[in-house]
């Protein structure tokens, strides 16, 4: 084919280095002191993942050195706000060590706001500290890099690679890189993937010219999900997308405005309208409406009915906190640090907050592990915390061997954040380590045999392309392939209309799921088919069968979990109350590499913390 293979062997591969996957590499040197640690990253890891363009917030700091809050405390938030659905071992794990990965950012250099009283991080919330992160990804890289053998930059990696000598286990990854085209192989003794959460799998709002402003990072393509999945790695959580509630066609995030400028929502006749939903609330979920602080799922409901009522757009009044220039400065700077595009929104259309209440909207749905929500890799806890079937060896390993996970990759571990992530990522790193050492050198078998079918699968859509062009004289419709972007296209389509994305007010039923997952299964054969022009669109091919894969499995959740457990995140239309008495539990689902069939299963959640 005339591609060119480079081949890495290593003790330990991360696979992404963003918040996770730097915190790992980090982690991975300190106990690893003789192992080779290596990163494969598709972009660059200076810029790269979610916290590519900065953060004005760490949002998962416990401040316990102040007596501020306790990991306890965490888990019993984080528990509140997924209505009751965490796995509290891992959310306690992570909020123990949070605190330590935020005093290394601030000895590494991030500028952190300090409270002129107390000389204490400047609290935006009860768990959030205000930094000035234009430069939190590129600190946390330079650790990353001072740790590492070697850093892969634009990378894809595409698969994983499995281990011959003994059933499930991993022996490392393939993929490609996105700019000269060389076909790289990393077997490596355990890997620890880190590769972001899943944007663009239901349709956005924003389309068109539009369409790349997601309010979760664009080029989140669900790599940790199917990378996983491919590997047979049992999941949890799947069904459990988020959707947020953010300043419209910007997606400017509403965090430090309600929480610091105290900012507040109202309809568009200026009224308070939470309060009209609650009976309507109550009677689909009983007393979780009454806890405190109300469950963020539950918020948008009552956004959501107040707009389906005729009354919308709900706005936020800023006309009030803006008044006082210092809050006024903020309320710019959180978007200037952070998300640079709401205020070119703003500035585009003419509104001045200060005097013009802008309007909120609830987005598309996303699923991730880290954020205020909890899908992701069915994970082994800490050996000291977790009860039986939540351990199984190593912390943070997922199912398959040798296989790590760390922030969106890791179901179960809501309201993590960077801080959470970059914890995370250090905690599995550990775990790792002592995975490898434990092995006592005993060597992982990957064939040549297998590595040489993934590298025809990976670049087959260029193939594709060069031999389909033939058959049309111009345009972008061809008879044999489909381009990525029509895939990605339709794929949103279904996502959306089927499985409960913004055009159907988030509505599915189990009718619905079925169809949508027979046209998603349809999708998988025709997607064999994408044709990629060029190298990146190589890269857009793969993370479309990435998003694929990720789709499939949220659907199979949302199908299995027969009630409607976060209101404002999803309706079954079939089952509008949350029913504690059977599905207070976890959802686990498994896709059979050989057959692609799926199995599913509940798990027990315990709850560690009372
Ligand atoms: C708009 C927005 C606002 C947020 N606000 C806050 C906030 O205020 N405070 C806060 O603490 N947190 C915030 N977060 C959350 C935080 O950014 C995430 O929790 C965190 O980045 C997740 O870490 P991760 O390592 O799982 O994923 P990421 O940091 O996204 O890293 C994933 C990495 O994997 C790479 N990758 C993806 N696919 C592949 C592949 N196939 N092969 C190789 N590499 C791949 C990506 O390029 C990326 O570098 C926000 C996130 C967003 C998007």
């Amino acid at each position: 084919m005339g591609i060119k293979t480079v081949y890495e062997d290593c003790d330990v591969l991360v696979v992404g280095g963003g918040m996770g996957g730097t915190g790992a590499a980090y982690e991975a040197r300190y106990w690893g002191r003789d192992m080779k640690v290596v990163i494969a990253e598709k972009a660059n890891i200076d810029r790269s993942g979610a916290v590519a363009q900065g953060l004005y917030a760490i949002n998962c700091y416990m401040g316990t050195q102040w007596g501020e809050n306790n990991p306890e405390d965490h888990v019993r938030y984080a528990r509140n706000d997924l209505m009751g659905m965490v796995r509290e071992d891992l959310a306690f794990d992570m909020a123990r060590h949070v605190d330590s990965a935020v005093h290394k950012f601030e000895e590494w250099g991030l500028p952190f706001m300090k409270s002129t009283e107390t000389g204490r991080y400047l609290r935006e919330g009860k768990w959030q500290i205000m930094i000035h992160g234009e430069s939190y990804k590129p600190i946390v890289a330079n650790a990353a890099r001072k740790s590492a053998d070697k850093i892969y930059n634009r990378i894809m990696v595409t698969h994983l690679l499995m281990d011959e000598s003994r059933d499930n286990r991993v022996g490392g990854a393939v993929g490609f890189n996105c700019r000269t085209g060389d076909f790289h192989v990393f077997r490596a003794k355990a890997v620890i993937v880190a590769a972001g959460g899943a944007s663009h799998i239901f349709k956005p709002r924003s389309v068109g010219e539009g369409m790349g402003r997601t309010w979760y990072a664009p080029w989140s393509s669900g790599s940790a999900y199917a990378l996983a999945i491919q590997a047979g790695a049992k999941m949890t959580q799947m069904e459990n997308r988020i959707v947020l509630c953010r300043f419209k066609d910007g997606y400017g995030p509403v965090g430090a405005y309600f929480l610091h400028l105290k900012t507040y929502t109202q309809n568009a006749y200026g009224n308070e309208y939470e309060s009209t939903w609650y009976d309507d609330t109550k009677s689909m979920v009983g007393e979780y409406i009454d806890h405190h602080p109300t469950p963020t799922c539950l918020r948008n409901h009552a956004f959501i009915q107040e707009v389906k009522a005729g009354r919308g757009p709900i706005h936020m009044v800023t006309t009030e906190a803006f008044q006082d220039p210092h809050l006024e400065e903020v309320g710019w700077e959180n978007f200037l640090g952070m998300t640079v595009s709401q205020a070119v929104v703003w500035a585009s259309q003419d509104i001045d907050p200060k005097y013009i209440n802008p309007e909120l909207t609830t987005s598309e749905p996303y699923v991730m592990g880290s954020h205020a929500t909890c899908s992701g890799a069915w994970c082994s806890g800490p050996e000291d915390l977790s009860p039986e079937e939540y351990f199984w060896g190593y912390n943070r390993m997922m199912t398959v061997d040798g296989l790590f996970g760390a922030g969106d990759a890791v179901g179960g571990t809501a309201h993590a954040f960077s801080s959470g992530s970059f914890t995370e990522g250090r905690l599995a790193a550990k775990a790792a380590v002592k995975y490898v050492k434990d092995l006592m050198g005993e060597t992982i078998n990957v064939t040549d045999k297998q590595i040489e079918d993934l590298k025809e699968t990976i670049f087959q859509p260029l193939d594709n392309y060069t031999i389909g062009r033939n058959e049309i004289v111009g345009g972008t419709v061809s008879p044999s392939y489909l381009l990525p972007i029509q895939g990605l296209q339709r794929l949103e389509k279904v996502m959306d209309e089927y499985v409960g994305g913004i055009s159907v007010n988030y509505m599915t039923n189990d009718k619905l799921l079925e169809r949508g997952i027979e046209l998603l299964d349809t999708m998988e054969e025709d997607f064999e088919h994408i044709g990629a022009e060029d190298l990146h669109q190589l890269m857009r091919a793969w993370e479309l069968k990435h998003r694929l894969l990720s789709s499939q499995s949220v659907a199979q959740h949302t199908l299995f979990r027969e009630e409607t457990r976060w209101p404002g995140y999803y309706y079954r239309g079939d089952h509008m109350k949350l029913d504690d008495e059977n599905w207070h539990c976890l959802t686990l689902s498994r896709r059979d590499p050989e057959t692609g069939d799926w199995a599913m299963e509940k798990a027990p959640v315990y709850h560690i913390v009372d």
